[in-house]
């Protein structure tokens, strides 16, 4: 029985040729330079920080060089498929403005000319492409039993040998045509297995973008190809669809890394052309006990994606966060070229760390301070209110109901070249500004107004301060100017330089002063500039938070 007559056996639906799909998917038409990438993730429902990272990348290549990037769903393995999971993903690439040219965009939906972007729809492909090599003698049909492999493994671990199917130990290479299509007429289960041409004794070379050059011995496993219900494998399934797809980079974790002899030996089988592959170095944490380990799903509730969302980090503080990880010399870039964003800066795998990425949470709110604080006014507001009405709509409805005030509350020490860095995220900032608001403010006699903790002095800096000196039309050098004439009045030194020449011949200072009226309107001592302050919340209120000290 020839080879043809046993690919015809197991495949006899297959009629196209690997040729004919080569015509349905040309190689592109795309500008010299230009990178196709792809994000393929299992349908798991969610995206982890780690491959949120490799998508932002393989997002940002083709970005860069007028490329494509695709996003394919990986589904060949049943137990790693959650319902609506692919929607969790496009979801969470979509709220990290990764966008996508060309695969699955909803449930339903595809969009390009390379798909269909599914795996489970692309049966018939994969087993073209198996015929192919059944045909050519490179892959054979096995009827190994689960137990049968067991034993294989046992005999190797009592010689100790490397464990695997492989060669004299891989059974059922040595069939004969006959014997295999005796067993399939008698519907014996099976699998299509790679008849392997790998040495384990001789080198291969890959030339990682991220890493150089490593070392691998040949594969020699004889790999399954074709599962029995007649998917492929991941291996097998990367080869058909990133040739067929065209892709020019694999961009992936490097837990892929030790799979590239398979990976490099499969191209070669077939006799294309390998991708050029770069394996991003790991995501990491220090631990509280200061070891370093992976970032962990399970353990570290960053890991998450929906985390960001929930706490109204910005996307954008996310991406820039992102992209310091990614590349080495983005910070100093981006510190130089506060105008500029993420696309106009150009990627290079030269410039990515091997050893891996720490994540570093603290530094990520760092960012997202400072790009907040380099939002309008009204942007604040915008996003704020999106967030809010989310996750806190009590808020969201007293923001709406006071917009105009609440824009000038955000406008405070905004807007000017070294603008006030307080909000770290959407959600940080009602704890920042919530004494602005009577339907949060509480006043009492019980708060820590600083130096001043008489009762009865208290009241009498305030009461002289609203009587006799607040005026709301002041400007902040008269405003100013009061206060101090008001420390005077009541024995507090007016001048800070005086003061600490002389403390003693004081009650207190002017800073002592202003500590008593912040805290009594905002309950506060570290608040923003208080002229703004109680310019925004008006002598009306003023007076009113005052009233809690019976003045
Ligand atoms: N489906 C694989 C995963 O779940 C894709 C690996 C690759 O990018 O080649 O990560």
């Amino acid at each position: 029985m020839t080879n043809k007559e046993l690919a015809d056996l197991i495949f006899p639906n297959v009629t196209k040729t690997i040729k004919d799909y080569e015509k349905m998917y040309p190689e592109r038409n795309l500008p010299k330079g230009a990178v196709v990438s792809r994000f393929a993730p299992s349908p798991t429902g969610f995206v982890h920080m780690g491959s949120l990272r490799s998508a932002f990348i393989a997002r940002k290549v083709p970005k860069d060089t007028n490329g494509v990037f695709f996003l394919r769903i990986e589904d060949t393995d049943g137990a790693r498929t959650v319902e609506n999971g692919i929607q969790g993903i496009i979801d969470d690439l979509k709220n990290f403005n990764i966008t996508i040219d060309e695969g699955v965009v909803s449930e339903t939906e595809q969009i390009g000319e390379y798909g269909p972007y599914i795996q489970s729809e692309r049966r018939e492909i994969y087993q073209t492409f198996a015929k192919h090599l059944i045909e050519q003698g490179m892959a054979y049909p096995c009827f190994c039993t689960p137990e049968e492999i067991e034993e294989i493994r046992q005999m190797q671990e009592l010689n100790k040998e490397r464990i695997g199917y492989y060669g004299s130990y891989a059974e059922c290479r040595f069939l004969t045509n006959e014997e295999r299509a005796e067993r399939i007429k008698k519907k014996e289960p099976y699998i299509i297995r790679l008849k392997s041409p790998g040495d384990f004794n001789k080198k291969i070379v890959l030339n990682d973008l991220v890493r150089g050059k490593i070392e691998f011995p040949e594969n020699d496993l004889d790999i399954v190809l074709i599962k029995s219900d007649g998917l492929p494998l991941y291996h097998f399934a990367h080869l058909v669809d990133d040739y067929l797809m065209r892709t020019t980079h694999i961009i992936r974790g490097d837990e892929w890394i030790s799979s590239t002899p398979v990976h490099l030996q499969l191209f070669q089988v077939f006799g294309f052309e390998p991708p050029k592959y770069a394996h991003l170095g790991t995501v990491m944490k220090v631990d509280e006990n200061g070891t370093r380990r992976k970032l962990s799903k399970r353990k570290d509730p960053e890991a998450a994606v929906s985390y960001y969302h929930q706490k109204g980090i910005p996307v954008e503080a996310v991406n820039l966060y992102l992209m310091t990880i990614a590349n080495t010399n983005f910070e100093a870039w981006w510190d130089q070229n506060q105008t500029l964003g993420i696309d106009d800066f150009k990627f290079d795998f030269k410039k990515m760390s091997v050893s891996g990425s720490l994540f570093d949470l603290e530094k990520l709110m760092n960012i997202s301070k400072s790009y907040i604080s380099r939002l309008k006014a009204s942007e604040v507001y915008d996003r704020l209110l999106v967030w809010a009405k989310e996750f806190d709509t009590e808020f969201a409805s007293i923001l709406e109901n006071h917009k105009d005030y609440a824009i000038s509350i955000f406008n405070i020490e905004r807007e000017q070249k070294k603008p006030r860095k307080d909000y770290a995220s959407f959600s940080t900032i009602k704890d920042c500004v919530w004494y602005m608001f009577d339907e949060y403010f509480v006043g009492d006699l019980g708060y820590q107004f600083g130096k001043v903790q008489e009762k009865e002095e208290i009241r009498r800096i305030l009461k002289t301060y609203i009587e006799k000196y607040y005026d709301e039309s002041d400007d902040k050098d008269t405003w100013f100017h009061k206060v101090r004439e008001l420390s005077s009045e009541l024995g507090y030194c007016a001048d800070m330089k005086f003061y600490k020449e002389n403390p003693d011949s004081y009650k207190g200072s002017v800073a002592d002063v202003s500590t008593v009226i912040r805290v009594a309107t905002t309950t506060s001592s570290m608040t923003p500039d208080l002229y703004e302050i109680l310019r925004l919340l008006g002598k009306d209120r003023i007076k009113k938070r005052f009233q809690v000290f019976d003045i």
